[in-house]
């Protein structure tokens, strides 16, 4: 086997175990729990915002109505002072005066169920902010227990990958990095039916012959490093 990849091959172990670590602390439970929280607290507050803006045009709502009211009050209070016979037009106002009182009523039962939802949303995000407060120091010390040992699989990494080809390692780093926290593996043997065992695609035989020469090619479909076992 072509020696850079021998050495690149124990390389990928200790940077796997680094990064199953890494992983357990970015995809762990506490990390989940930690952007759920931030997540819901982001959705509240934008629900509060639209409760609030709501709130406002109901509360406009409300005003003109009891304008409506407090307008046909007048008239009706002139027409009894007119002494007026009118009967047609002293029930038109009694109407609208009952109309207009069971729209306010109608306003005033929203407002009540806007405002209570309203209470119960603040009252969740101010508890949801507590608990990331907690999350988050939970979080943070997890990272800090696990950052020497994560520091010291970097340095062991370093010191096996010292002196290999170049070109090599940069495709590894580039291919390590595409894939975020997800620990498998990035140098791959060919399988026998010539295939790359990183995607199952595969080989064409110009590849298989650059593979046998050079010791290593890169995956057409994957990115991945396919080196002959
Ligand atoms: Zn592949």
């Amino acid at each position: 086997m072509n020696e850079n990849i021998e050495k690149l091959l124990d390389a990928q172990k200790i940077d796997k175990e680094r990064l199953q670590l890494v992983q357990n602390l970015e995809k762990g439970k506490i990390k989940l729990e930690l952007d759920k929280t931030t997540k819901m607290i982001n959705d509240s507050k934008v629900c509060l915002l639209s409760l609030e803006e709501e709130a406002k045009i109901l509360e406009e709502k409300y005003q003109k109505i009891a304008k409506i009211v407090a307008d046909t009050l007048a008239q009706v209070d002139k027409a009894n002072g007119s002494q007026s016979e009118d009967l047609e037009s002293y029930n038109n106002f009694l109407s609208e005066l009952t109309r207009s009182e069971g729209q306010l009523a109608d306003i005033e039962r929203l407002i009540g169920q806007k405002t209570s939802t309203f209470k119960k949303t603040a009252a969740d995000v101010m508890k949801a902010t507590q608990m990331l407060k907690n999350m988050t120091k939970m979080y943070e010390e997890a990272k800090t227990a696990a950052a020497p040992k994560i520091q010291d699989l970097e340095k062991q990494f370093n010191e096996i990958v010292k002196g290999i080809d170049e070109k090599l390692l940069i495709r590894y780093q580039a291919v390590r990095k595409s894939k975020g926290f997800d620990a498998k593996d990035v140098v791959v043997p060919l399988t026998p039916d010539k295939r790359c065992q990183g995607c199952i695609m595969d080989v064409p035989v110009a590849m298989v012959n650059k593979i046998n020469t050079n010791g290593w090619a890169t995956c057409d479909e994957c990115g991945r490093i396919i080196y002959q076992a």
